[in-house]
């Protein structure tokens, strides 16, 4: 069976989906961004895939367990899917070179801005470049998205779903 092609939105995580206080490891620690659910709704109703990448360097640093990320993504993914918004995958970079946990203290071409998370998703599912774009809070997710040749589009915060909505007029 062919898998439907579709183009992709890669949306960072912290500063994009839930406010980025710092590290987050927990559920407890998560305040989402507003309409971040119904932003994600839009972006699936138009047709895109839905995909997170997130430095982790929390991991490289001791803060939190490789185990407590995928746990948290998993929440994260679980609470906005009873809203009806679906993230079809997600990645994550738990290196860091100056962190202090053996095993995670490699240089990765994952960590932004390195564009290995955005082709790794490419590699595994029917991504469409035409159409496709990332959003992310910090200039190292526009210098991935530049490095793979999407556009990406700087979220100061505020209202997802009203910047997502002015992504996609701009798309037609
Ligand atoms: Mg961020």
């Amino acid at each position: 069976m062919t898998r439907l092609e579709k183009p992709a939105a890669f949306l960072d995580r912290d500063g994009v989906i839930n406010y980025d206080d710092g590290y987050m490891g927990t559920p407890d620690r998560i305040r989402w961004m507003p309409n971040a659910a119904k932003a994600i709704r839009r972006l699936n109703d138009a047709g895109y895939h839905v995909f997170l990448f997130s430095n982790q360097s929390g991991v490289a640093r001791g803060f939190f367990t490789e185990q407590a990320v995928v746990l948290l993504f998993d929440w994260m993914r679980a609470e906005l899917r009873a809203q009806g918004a679906v993230i079809d995958d997600y990645r994550f970079c738990p290196h860091h070179p100056q962190g202090s946990v053996e095993g995670y203290l490699q240089d990765s071409d994952w960590r932004k801005p390195g564009a290995g998370m955005i082709r790794d998703l490419m590699t595994h599912w029917p991504v469409r470049h035409a159409g496709s774009f990332a959003i992310g809070d910090r200039s190292t997710d526009m210098e991935a998205a530049e490095a793979v040749n999407l556009p990406g589009y700087l979220f100061a915060g505020g209202d997802l779903d009203a910047f997502v909505a002015g992504i996609l007029a701009n798309q037609r």
